[in-house]
């Protein structure tokens, strides 16, 4: 009784609630006052979300009805936040477009046992095409929860009903930029909001990061705050093809399952609700196929939240490599999606004293299946439980915004171990030095990355710190590997730990200056490049100078760095092409189009798919349509043929 569109928002929406219970309640077989709080709500959403779409599926007296039951049932009465939200643009809404490939939703599972199923499905289709079980390579990446678009170079669309969606190019037009300062025209992709920014930045002007989203998509006026989250590269178009990954064999991920998903999951600084599977071999991709609605040869494993409310303990300070105190919520331990919990963190120590966190007060916290609990809210608070001094020195703490701070940064016994901690396992090639040795050195004086490498030439000392033999042995060669072994050189930078200067940050950094040369940079150089903010400028520049000199004489230890490189040699920024949008329509004789493009991008274009109000050229091969040249050319698009723009291009 559903008509297709209907269809398409149910199985967008539902989350629990079954097709078949829907349409009882729609028939009057079950009553909607029979429901629990949760199937209400869900049947309120679908059904105003039909009705937003033009689709109604009750009247506007059976929703009233049903929203007054709702109002009375659900614990937070009229606050509940469905009838008190301002409510989001809905995809349906508006004029469309067509999508330039179809965007088929994602086959969704909730149990391992399903994933088994379907890995046994992929190696059942391997042997079909002569792919052996050892061939497969499954990929996995955190399913983001966040407002899925397309990107095709020249327009950004709303998913829309995977067929047709909305143009919402403005948003880039607005300074959405693309994660990781990668280029437009990635295609699939989800507008998300870092979960850091959010809780600091805008958790107390919105509900949650939906709004944001509904924002930065809303033809309306923008909010101001949400401008800047863009400005400041914190909300962003995230293509799919650029999400932290794990690639590898059935058989390893059947084995360590749950720490792959964990380690993916973690990897992420947005809102995620599971993680995408997908089979790697193109010949069994394609055998497998696609139904209607999903990719066959794709699959997620969705996790639901589960809430809990508990009662605080104590709330414990733990200092952290850069001096930041981290208040650690100790709760009274509550099962949650199938885990015991006993404590949560909280954002900052500011979160602790405004929302008065401390013994006795009661929290509601979520758990999104695999992820960490966080706390969600404060339903009762009590005195804010925040310490003087630091736990690990004594020192007298400091407020810097809304964090608290030891400032004993030479002497902090757990800011020198974590930050040499953190050097070594972001080099990632240093097994000997783990936490009880960095320990055990700093007892002993050993204190600095740069004093432990004196080790590597220094036997006796390390036989004084009781070490024997074989072990002194075994330490050195892990030292004179570290620094041997190949290495990335923005890993190099980013193990030095210092705020805001992570892997994908220092690897932008070094794709513009040498890592020699980063030293001597300003504020007004940083900011020049792509997704660097302001603030991050600032911040960059102050804690550079701040490590100058330890980083000089750790670089002159010779480590084995490799170059990165430069953005400005991968693209001759003389061509006349260079910034403009270039679409290619009709078949080439000079070479393939692929390889046209490819050239075209190498030259600093964008390639976009099809003609929009901002492409600069199009250019021409054989047999297109005169309607179509001078469509493009009212939008005032230049129309070259391939001869003109190779003469263009080669001049
Ligand atoms: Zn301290």
């Amino acid at each position: 009784m559903l008509n297709e569109i209907q269809k398409e928002i149910f199985s967008k929406k539902h989350e629990k609630l079954h097709l078949s219970l829907l349409i009882e309640v729609l028939e009057g077989i079950v009553e909607f006052k029979s429901l629990n709080e949760e199937f209400q709500l869900e049947i309120l959403e679908i059904t105003n979300a039909c009705y937003r779409a033009k689709h109604e599926l009750i009247n506007d007296r059976v929703y009233d009805g049903f929203q007054e039951i709702f109002k009375e049932s659900n614990e937070l009465g009229e606050y509940h936040p469905y009838l008190t939200n301002v409510e989001s643009e809905d995809v349906l809404e508006g004029k469309t477009v067509e999508l330039p490939q179809r965007m088929l939703s994602t086959q969704k599972a909730y149990t391992f046992k399903s994933i088994n199923k379907w890995l046994d499905n992929v190696i059942k289709t391997g042997n079909m095409v002569d792919i052996s079980e050892l061939d497969i390579e499954i990929r996995i990446t955190p399913k983001l929860d966040g407002y899925a678009g397309y990107d095709d170079g020249s327009t950004l669309y709303t998913r829309g009903n995977g067929v047709r969606g909305r143009d919402i190019s403005f948003a880039f037009e607005r300074g959405l930029q693309v994660a990781k300062s990668a280029q437009r025209g990635l295609g699939a992709g989800e507008i998300v909001i870092s979960k850091d920014y959010f809780e600091s930045n805008l958790s107390k002007y919105f509900e949650n990061s939906r709004n944001i989203q509904a924002s930065i998509i809303a033809e309306k006026n923008i909010d101001k705050r949400v401008q800047k989250a863009m400005n400041e590269g914190a909300a962003v178009f995230y293509p799919f093809s650029k999400l932290e990954n794990w690639e590898g064999k059935i058989s390893d991920l059947r084995s360590d399952f749950d720490a792959i998903t964990q380690n993916i999951l973690a990897s992420c600084d947005y809102d995620v609700d599971g993680v995408v599977l997908e089979c790697k071999n193109q010949k069994i991709k394609e055998k497998m196929g696609a139904t209607r609605k999903h990719h066959r040869w794709q699959i997620a494993l969705k996790s639901n939240d589960e809430k809990a409310q508990v009662e605080v303990l104590e709330v414990i300070p733990q200092t952290s490599r850069n001096g930041k105190l981290t208040p650690v919520v100790r709760i009274n331990p509550t099962k949650l999606s199938g885990a015991e919990i006993s404590r949560v963190t909280a954002h900052h120590y500011g979160m602790v004293r405004d929302k008065k966190i401390g013994k006795g007060a009661i929290l509601e916290i979520v758990r999104s299946g695999l992820v960490i609990p966080k706390i969600e809210k404060v339903i009762e608070s009590a005195n804010a439980d925040i310490p003087d001094v630091c736990p690990c020195c004594n020192e007298d703490l400091k407020w810097v915004d809304d964090s608290l701070y030891c400032l004993n940064t030479s002497a902090c016994k757990d800011q020198i171990e974590k930050s040499i901690i953190h050097f070594f396992d972001t080099l990632g090639n240093n097994d000997g030095f783990g936490t009880a040795t960095i320990s055990n050195l700093n007892k002993h004086g050993v204190s600095t990355i740069y004093d432990v490498y004196l080790l590597e030439n220094n036997s006796i000392k390390l036989s004084e710190l009781g070490y024997k033999e074989k072990t002194v042995k075994n330490l050195q060669d892990a030292l004179t590997r570290s620094r041997t072994v190949e290495i990335e050189d923005w890993r190099f930078l980013a193990a030095f730990g210092l705020n805001r200067l992570g892997l994908g940050v220092a690897e932008n950094l070094l794709e513009h200056h040498s890592i020699e040369s980063i030293f001597d940079l300003d504020t007004k150089e940083l900011v020049k490049i792509d997704g660097f903010a302001k603030k991050t400028a600032i911040q960059l520049v102050k804690g550079l100078s701040s490590i100058k000199d330890v980083f000089q004489k750790i670089y002159s230890l010779h480590f084995n760095l490799t170059v990165t490189p430069k953005k400005s040699d991968q693209l001759d920024s003389n061509s006349p092409i260079a910034g403009k949008i270039v679409v290619f329509t009709g078949a080439m004789t000079q070479g393939a189009r692929g390889d046209m493009e490819k050239q075209a991008k190498l030259l600093g274009a964008k390639v976009g798919k099809s003609v929009s109000g901002k492409t600069d050229f199009l250019i021409t091969g054989e047999k297109v349509g005169e309607n179509k040249l001078n469509a493009a050319r009212d939008k005032g698009v230049k129309v070259l043929s391939e001869e003109e723009y190779l003469s263009l291009i080669n001049d």
